[in-house]
């Protein structure tokens, strides 16, 4: 291995622009828009502070195309430059940024597409252009220059007779690059990075329908008038203070972010923080939906009000990738990496921040409106699960704030659950259990069961549920919560019961009863497990041990034991023995017995909807003939 530096010699830069900058190229109108805005808010703080003395007007920034001559024009009536100035800040200073993007790109992996997050402000330009032509003229009083550079270093620098103050760049755009040309490219760009630009953007104009002047006659045609198209809102929701805003005026922003977006948001986040970092956004909890195309509109991240990406990865914790919205930082630099961005100490605070926030919304609605928070409880579920199990922070919160729903539609808060269950729900190991289901239907005859003996059912049916038990559990300490779903055994072995029931089977006759059943069941993913139960209880019940269920359950949505994922399903036959079936079937003869224990065995299987295909059939047809 030899190391060295590249040794990049002036002549090299432009076509290196070309080349890495390639996949992201559309980036130089953003970045050229970007300096025609700080072009005209720096002419407004200097005439705020009385160094420039000029009206200020109302400055816009227009783009146009000019089609016959092929450029493409970004003019702004901002503070202009003049010919010193373009020497300094064009010549020299953009060099030196073009050679920072070279020093950097040296030690970034090209695999990575790490390069098309550089921008190299200015100089982008000659991603598309093969001329670039300044003309400028400075609020001060001194006469306008023109630069033009067709790509090679030189350059010439000559007096213009711009009169109106600011600056024009145009791009010569070059022969493969002609998409750049068109409106609807421009206009889409436009829309993508700018449609929140801080100063006016003028794209071409649009004819408006004049009202008619109340005393107009009736045949009258209203007037129309050609006005500017100006392409962006200049004080976007985020930027308004949330004391300003209606909820209202939140539902209209979201739709204005999101057009295809019908349904509307649950509720909204105004993010608002200066120190020690600046950041303002609006974050929304949108309604869970099925529709792709609608989870593809994802949180917005914008630099003064210029866009960036929608790739917040870092910036926003993982578990509130979901959300919708903007968030708004001149922290988070324009042109960066990834990976910078994810060892960036600013970004992680404002991670956390946002976590926070987060938070603490979600506690003040749960405070407010309980009932209102609980109906929205199962669109923001996973959000809330997932972030307990990622951020310890949160959880801490959530905590408080996360609901358990019952079978029945009540709501506890796990604090409630415990304090509601303690006392009539342990195990004869001294846990305290809490029961669950996680689907309705599927669990109907065991969420019965446990509901007649007076137990609460939690309905969990998220797939990161099983994560979340087991974090609960193991938080529980000394109140040794368990959480057993309704059919990981009977009923009465998951609850204790104060009375005992007597075996009306001796030992005897269970011992010669188990190899019976063994034998008619004949499958090795089930073990028979012989229970003196109520008379009531089914005489044979299928039940799925908790621990290897949730363990498959947590590998399958990641974490948990590795090496189960390929374990066969392994089921408990919990047969009933003082159930008026169990001792006809040991009093039976050998085929009525086989028959007694097939049909009883289908059974259960059909309550935990494990009866299917030729099973099913000869289940069918054996039921017929016990019938006829
Ligand atoms: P940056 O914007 O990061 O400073 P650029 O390469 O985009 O880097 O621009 C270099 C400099 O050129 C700017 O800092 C500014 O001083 C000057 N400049 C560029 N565009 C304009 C403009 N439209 N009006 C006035 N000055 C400009
Ligand atoms: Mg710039």
């Amino acid at each position: 291995m030899s190391k060295g530096s590249i040794n990049v010699s002036v002549e090299n830069i432009f076509p290196l622009i070309k080349k890495f900058l390639y996949s992201d190229h559309e980036i130089f109108l953003r970045e050229l828009i970007s300096n025609a805005t700080d072009a005209t808010t720096k002419l407004k703080h200097l005439i705020s502070i009385g160094e420039a003395k000029v009206e200020y007007g109302n400055p816009q920034i227009e783009i146009k195309i000019d089609k016959d001559n092929k450029t493409l024009h970004i003019k702004d009536q901002g503070l202009g430059m003049t010919a010193e100035e373009v020497e300094k800040y064009i010549n020299q200073i953009a060099f030196s940024g073009a050679e920072e993007f070279l020093e950097k790109y040296k030690d970034s992996n090209n695999e990575t597409g790490v390069i098309g997050h550089f921008g190299l402000g200015f100089y982008s330009a000659f991603m598309v252009a093969d001329k670039v032509e300044i003309i400028t003229k400075s609020y001060k009083d001194e006469t306008a220059a023109h630069w033009t550079c067709d790509g090679s270093p030189e350059y010439t620098l000559e007096a213009h007779d711009k009169k109106e103050r600011g600056t024009e760049i145009i791009l010569h755009i070059s022969e493969d690059e002609k998409d750049f040309l068109e409106d609807s490219k421009i206009s889409g760009l436009l829309t993508k990075y700018n449609r929140f630009n801080q100063i006016p953007i003028k794209f071409g104009t649009k004819t408006e329908t004049l009202p008619l002047p109340e005393d107009a006659a009736e045949d009258a045609k209203p007037e129309t008038e050609e006005v500017d198209n100006i392409i962006n809102n200049t004080t976007p929701a985020w930027t308004k203070k949330p004391a300003d805003l209606e909820s209202e005026d939140y539902k209209t922003f979201y739709r204005e972010l999101y057009p295809m977006q019908f349904e509307e948001p649950l509720f909204h986040i105004h993010l608002n923080v200066d120190y020690p970092f600046n950041l303002t956004g609006i974050l929304y909890f949108p309604r869970l939906t099925q529709n792709m195309d609608i989870q593809k509109d994802r949180i917005q991240l914008y630099q003064n009000q210029v866009f960036v990406t929608d790739n917040v990865e870092g910036i926003v914790p993982d578990f509130l990738q979901m959300l919708k919205g903007v968030i708004d930082s001149p922290d988070i630099p324009l042109n960066v990496s990834r990976s910078y961005l994810q060892a960036d100490g600013a970004v992680k605070k404002i991670s956390g921040y946002i976590t926070k926030k987060v938070a603490d919304k979600l506690s003040s609605l749960f405070k407010k409106d309980r009932e209102d928070f609980e109906q929205k409880w199962n669109d923001i579920k996973v959000i809330i699960e997932y972030g307990m199990l990622s951020e310890e922070k949160f959880f801490d919160k959530a905590k408080k704030f996360a609901l358990y729903p019952t079978v029945n539609d009540s709501f506890f808060t796990f604090d409630e659950l415990v304090e509601k269950t303690k006392d009539a729900q342990t195990d004869k190991d001294g846990n305290h259990v809490i029961l669950y289901a996680a689907n309705k239907d599927a669990q109907h005859s065991y969420i019965e069961d446990a509901k007649a003996k007076g137990y609460e059912v939690l309905l969990l049916d998220t797939p990161i549920v099983p994560h979340l038990m087991q974090k609960l559990e193991m938080e529980s300490g000394d109140a040794k919560i368990q959480f057993k779903r309704v059919d990981a055994d009977h009923i009465d072995n998951l609850i204790k019961k104060d009375d005992t029931v007597i075996s009306k089977l001796s030992e005897e006759e269970k011992e010669k009863l188990k190899p019976v059943i063994e034998g008619a069941v004949n499958n090795s993913s089930y073990t028979i497990q012989l229970e003196a139960m109520d008379s009531s209880s089914s005489p044979f019940l299928i039940t799925v041990p908790e621990f290897m269920r949730r363990m498959k359950e947590m590998q399958a949505t990641g974490g948990g034991m590795m090496g189960m994922g390929n374990m066969p399903e392994m089921y408990n036959l919990v047969v009933n023995t003082n159930h008026e079936l169990v001792s006809d079937i040991l009093n039976a003869d050998e085929s009525k017995q086989k028959q007694l224990i097939s049909q009883a065995f289908d059974l259960a299987k059909l309550s935990q909807n494990l009866l299917h295909g030729e099973e099913l059939t000869n289940f069918i047809k054996r039921s017929y003939d016990l019938i006829k």
